[in-house]
């Protein structure tokens, strides 16, 4: 096995890399896409999950943040800031970490998982947690960065997005082509719009011969590209993508409109259904969020588009133990017993 390469070197010649920028890597990218066991069977599809999950930080994040950072360190940066649902905050607070940079997170208070405040403060970042919403939050920065030297990180940064379409080379890459269907959840809408950026720069490159229907789901409470309005309170789950006005909105109807693809929502009993589905059947553990693509495509299928042979990928973007609130709320506690063989055996029903 060689040294880790990540996604600079690895896709070096698609990315806004000069002599000057650093080639840091922590690891990100190189992800598995790992084939579905159980769901496809329902289905009839050839179906397989992105682990973003594995990436340094568990989520798809760092594949932006490593690209950010090293332009930022390129420009002579000193500080990187963001605003956060909290996996942008743990990736800046890792990358700026590891880089040589003071990092700066704005978060709306009571609204980031535990295992991505953790990691946050464990990186050693400055936090702010506002009594306010995510947008709110990217609002302030937008004129601190204006106002003080401190490189925003979020995806208005133009290099999170080129970073992140390395995903959508790598599914390319893995399966020969690309795949008929991606379905993917959908919160500031970056992600879609880099991942369609990815397949048409791919498809135009020559390394693939067509281009994915871009599938891409909303939160019922947080669907403004849905409901064509901003929503000021957004509401879900998956506070991932609990975020009512998002930047990226352009390039999300962009990637809908040209791939044939659609938009849609899904409700939060919806999520928590195929977040259990895919930890039960599959044994992935996806945060909520990225249970959002896989609800999305057992409600087009359900719908009636037919799926029949074929080839269909689902990104999971996060970790599941991001998130482990969510994962014991509702879940029967242990059963607690004194360390006697029979009673064990009882309750297992294995006497
Ligand atoms: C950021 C994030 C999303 C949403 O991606 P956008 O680019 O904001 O649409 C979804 N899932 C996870 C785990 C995320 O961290």
């Amino acid at each position: 096995m060689a040294v880790t390469k990540g996604v600079l070197e690895r896709y070096r010649e698609f990315l806004p890399i000069t002599a000057k920028t650093p080639m840091i890597t922590l690891g990100e990218g190189d992800t598995p896409l790992v084939r579905s066991r159980q769901i496809e069977k329902e289905f009839g599809c050839e179906l397989y999950f992105k682990l973003e999950g594995c990436n340094p930080t568990g989520s798809f994040k760092d594949r932006g943040m490593v690209v950010a950072v090293a332009k930022a360190v390129e420009g002579g940066s000193r500080a990187i800031i963001c605003a956060s649902t909290g996996n942008t905050s743990a990736s800046a607070a890792a990358y700026g970490a590891g880089f040589g940079l003071s990092t700066f997170v704005i978060v709306p208070q009571g609204g980031i998982a535990l295992g991505k405040m953790a990691q946050a403060v464990v990186y050693g970042a400055r936090i702010i947690a506002i009594d306010g919403s995510f947008d709110q939050a990217l609002s302030l920065v937008r004129t601190l960065s204006q106002k003080h030297p401190v490189t925003v990180v979020n995806s208005i940064n133009p290099y999170r997005l080129e970073g992140q379409k390395t995903a959508a080379f790598e599914i390319v890459d893995a399966l020969g082509d690309a795949p008929d269907y991606l379905f993917i959840p959908v919160g500031n809408a970056g992600n879609i719009t880099a991942y369609w950026r990815g397949f048409v720069e791919y498809h135009g490159a020559g390394k693939a011969k067509s281009t994915p229907r871009m599938m891409g789901f909303q939160a019922e409470g947080s669907a403004p590209i849905v409901q064509g309005k901003v929503i000021e309170e957004p509401k879900t789950i998956a506070s991932a993508i609990r975020i009512g006005n998002p930047a990226s909105w352009e390039g999300a109807v962009a990637a809908r409109d040209e791939s044939g693809g659609l938009i849609d929502l899904v409700t939060d009993d919806e999520i928590l259904s195929a977040y259990r589905l895919l930890a039960r059947e599959e044994g992935i553990f996806g945060e909520p969020a990225s249970a959002a693509s896989v609800a999305g495509l057992i409600k087009v299928a359900r719908q009636g588009i037919s799926l029949k042979g074929k080839k269909v990928v689902c990104i999971i973007t996060g970790a599941g133990l991001k998130d482990p609130d969510t994962a014991i709320k509702d879940a029967e506690p242990p059963i607690e017993l004194a360390a006697e063989l029979s009673a064990i055996e009882q309750a297992l029903d294995l006497s």
